[in-house]
């Protein structure tokens, strides 16, 4: 009994709990009261569960730092009473909050699984059942007594992906979730297989929760045509210290003067210039092409292969430590929590 594995379900709202208003057809969340009464096969399990609802219910839409501090505050009490943790969470900004507690949870050694549905776990069709049955068996499996996943990952259709390399792509498929930049953890068929190689290694650390996020960032979506008025607007926003310029293909920007001219003001007034690529897959090299020489010579950093969603969190977090300009510089181009490939 007192080894049993046990699993703290974490709802924080989306669809996988909401209903229909039959009036207005709008999907609103609704509390999760009763999991068993969806998913009697939860008794089947071997394991202990305990579930922990927030109040209020989030789309996630509305999802904030403050709320991502919440949950990080929640997992970091309950991490020696439970082998594992599976958040239920929805899918809009799931790829947000995932991210965002990879660097906040530091010296993780136990699986933080975040999964929702399509579907509401009320209707027949639903993706929510699968994808929650998924999540807490790979949430309590073990090798050898230690987490096979010991990250925060994202469980959907039948794949785990780990949660600072994946972006929500498709609003409407069972499979919402691209990693296009590193292949799945576990692939979920008759069995469940784990590319061990690709999982991260647990260090046996004591967690260390990071809680200050600093949301003082901007990003800079490039587009043919993009107007002065408009980056400067966004480069002269009080208060900046990073902006994510989320740049063409290989990390490319436009050579025109006026805007090599504003991002090297933005780069000496001491905000941090960081380019992503607006690609799902592939990565920045700064100096391959002439469209993003200059860039280097200015003193952007290049984001390698960071999604948008972890180049966010990641800032936000580094931000939030307290480091120089250079330091977050460095750690940028660092991978912390296998969120780039280096
Ligand atoms: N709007 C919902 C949310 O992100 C969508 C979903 O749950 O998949 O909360």
């Amino acid at each position: 009994m007192q080894n049993k594995t046990s699993i703290l379900i974490i709802y924080t709202g989306g669809t996988i709990g909401m209903i229909h208003d039959p009036k207005t057809g709008i999907l609103k969340t609704l509390a999760f009261d009763n999991i068993y009464r969806y998913l009697p096969v939860l008794e089947n399990f071997n394991y202990n569960f305990d579930f922990y609802t927030f109040h209020p219910l989030l789309d996630s839409s509305n999802m904030h730092p403050s709320f991502w501090v919440e949950l990080a505050t929640l997992i970091e009490k309950n991490y020696e009473l439970f082998d594992g943790f599976v958040v239920l969470h929805g899918s809009d900004t799931m790829a947000y909050t995932a991210s965002a507690l990879s660097f906040m949870l530091e010296n993780l050694n136990k699986p933080v699984i975040f999964t929702g549905s399509q579907l509401p776990i009320g209707m027949v069709r639903t993706d929510g059942r699968e994808n929650l049955i998924n999540s807490i068996e790979i949430a309590a499996a073990k090798v050898e007594d230690t987490p096979m996943v010991p990250e925060v990952a994202i469980c959907f259709e039948n794949k785990l992906f780990r949660g600072n390399r994946t972006s929500k792509f498709n609003a409407e498929h069972f499979g919402a979730f691209l990693s296009g930049n590193y292949p799945p953890l576990a692939e979920v068929g008759v069995h469940i297989r784990y590319h061990e190689n690709l999982i991260l290694k647990p260090n046996f650390r004591k967690l260390k929760l990071h809680k200050q996020l600093d949301e003082n960032i901007a990003i800079l979506k490039l587009f043919p045509g993009i107007m002065e008025n408009v980056v400067n607007s966004i480069l002269e926003t009080k208060g900046l210290k990073a902006v994510i310029l989320e740049t063409f293909g290989a990390g490319n920007a436009p050579t025109t003067p006026w805007f090599l001219s504003s991002l090297n003001a933005a780069n000496e007034k001491g905000i941090i210039i960081f380019n992503v690529t607006q690609c799902k897959g592939g990565a920045v090299d700064i100096g391959k092409y002439e469209t993003s020489v200059e860039l280097g010579r200015i003193g952007v950093i290049g984001g390698s292969d960071i999604t948008t969603e972890s180049a966010v969190t990641k800032l936000m977090y580094l931000l939030g430590c307290g480091f120089s300009k250079e330091e977050i510089e460095q750690l940028l181009q660092t991978s912390l929590r296998g969120e780039i490939t280096v």
